[in-house]
């Protein structure tokens, strides 16, 4: 066979190698004992689904949807969408599941690939990795605050210190209605100063138009109408409850009427964590209240909060303020045979270890001793187990404590319980 061109990842996805995984599973792990604390259940649902949930629930007006989402053709001709954000595939699982029956509230997390056809750049990728949780079937402002904790639990707990959550709220429909007209007559004014997308946004979605990041729409976006301003009374109590509930958990916080969220179906409650350890301060995680999305999918009314964001940026931010993700997995004892001739007894030595739970490197290549014990140290090991023909005569294995240069002999039927105990020390 002929040497082949090598294949190459597709563009704006990436590896996450060996030495780096511990990284992601760590966050994973905090996210996870952080859900625990909340008490969610974990909800998994496919990486595909049909594109029309999407459609449907972000809005076909909406980037994700007209320039970002992977949509294809199966082979039966199903129009499908590798999923480009969590929430919808979540809703459309509890309505479809039923999870309503039987619990007035429920609370599910995710963390799993997505994917938006983006153009690639360093921290974004077309396949990136998300968490996030959802409150299902309360509007209470209770919820919100819980939420905005969880979020604000995460962040110290992973040890982050350099950020800001920031708050508001975008009103219901009503609100909307009045606001957007103003957004509109104090846009038109300027029309021929906005970018093309935002000339679009301001027949669609006036509201768009102040998260665009043309530095021209930016400074208008500045002097536009506030979102608070236009609050209904029920809209502006929810809001004062959920700062007052915030406030009694002695949760920082900022107001920012320019928080409006990428997608739709928000309503009301909208937040972000920002990270202010950069100049370009971007989100760390950001959520939102859809109380009208589930029925807009078919489901009973049912309002709902919730929040994402993006391990990539977490890791980021937390090598930028130079935070321990734990530690790259090791072995905790190396089995060395000292001779060719012991190879076979070493290896069941490995694997008795192995099966009392032990972590056990066995080298099998390499056949001198200097040469197994510098991959020993090498590979981290706190112990090697050393079976050598004297070893094999006497039944039993000498262990070499690596840190400490002490080592001594014991019965081979003993070896799992003493490493056992020693391997507990060290952990
Ligand atoms: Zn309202
Ligand atoms: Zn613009």
């Amino acid at each position: 066979m002929s040497k082949q061109k090598m294949i190459k990842a597709p563009r704006g996805t990436y590896d996450i190698l060996p030495d780096q995984s511990y990284k992601w599973a760590w966050i994973s792990d905090k996210f996870k004992q952080v859900a625990a604390s909340f008490n969610y259940l974990e909800l998994v649902t496919p990486i595909f689904e049909s594109a029309q949930l999407f459609e449907r629930s972000v809005g076909d007006q909406t980037d994700i949807i007209e320039k970002e989402m992977y949509k294809f053709k199966d082979r039966k001709g199903r129009l499908l969408a590798l999923r480009p954000e969590g929430t919808a595939p979540v809703v459309r699982s509890y309505i479809e599941n039923n999870l309503r029956a039987g619990n007035s509230i429920s609370k599910l997390f995710y963390n799993g690939p997505m994917f938006r056809y983006d153009r690639p750049q360093k921290g974004r990728y077309r396949q990136f990795y998300q968490y996030g949780i959802e409150y299902i079937g309360t509007a209470d402002p209770f919820a919100d605050a819980e939420v905005i904790l969880f979020s604000d639990y995460l962040m110290s707990g992973l040890g982050l210190e350099k950020y800001r959550l920031e708050i508001n709220s975008i009103g219901c429909s009503l609100c909307s209605e009045q606001y957007n007209k103003a957004l509109v007559t104090y846009f038109q004014r300027y029309t021929d100063q906005l970018c093309s997308d935002c000339q679009k946004r301001i027949k669609n979605n006036p509201k768009r138009l102040l998260d665009c990041k043309v530095p021209n729409c930016k400074s208008l976006a500045d002097n536009a109408p506030s979102m608070l301003d236009y609050l209904d009374e029920k809209c502006q109590e929810h809001f004062e409850q959920l700062k007052s509930h915030l406030d009694s958990l002695d949760v920082d916080y900022i107001v920012n009427p320019k928080i409006v969220r990428g997608l739709d179906y928000y309503n009301r409650t909208a937040f972000e964590i920002i990270d202010i350890a950069t100049e370009a301060q971007t989100a760390l995680l950001g959520g939102g209240r859809y109380d009208n999305l589930i029925e807009f999918l078919g489901g009973k009314d049912t309002p709902a909060i919730g929040m994402a964001g993006g391990i990539e940026r977490l890791i980021a931010a937390m090598e930028k303020e130079n935070l321990p993700f734990g530690e790259q997995p090791k072995p905790d004892i190396y089995v060395i045979n000292n001779d060719i001739s012991t190879k076979k007894e070493a290896m069941l030595v490995t694997a008795k270890l192995r099966k009392n739970g032990l972590k056990v490197e066995f080298e099998i290549e390499k056949n001198s001793f200097n040469k197994q014990f510098k991959a020993a140290l090498k590979s981290g090991a706190n112990f090697t187990a050393i079976i050598g023909e004297d070893e094999k005569n006497t039944d039993t294995v000498t262990i070499k404590n690596l840190r400490k240069e002490e080592q001594s002999r014991y019965k081979n039927d003993e070896i799992v319980a003493i490493m056992n105990e020693k391997c507990k020390k060290h952990r």
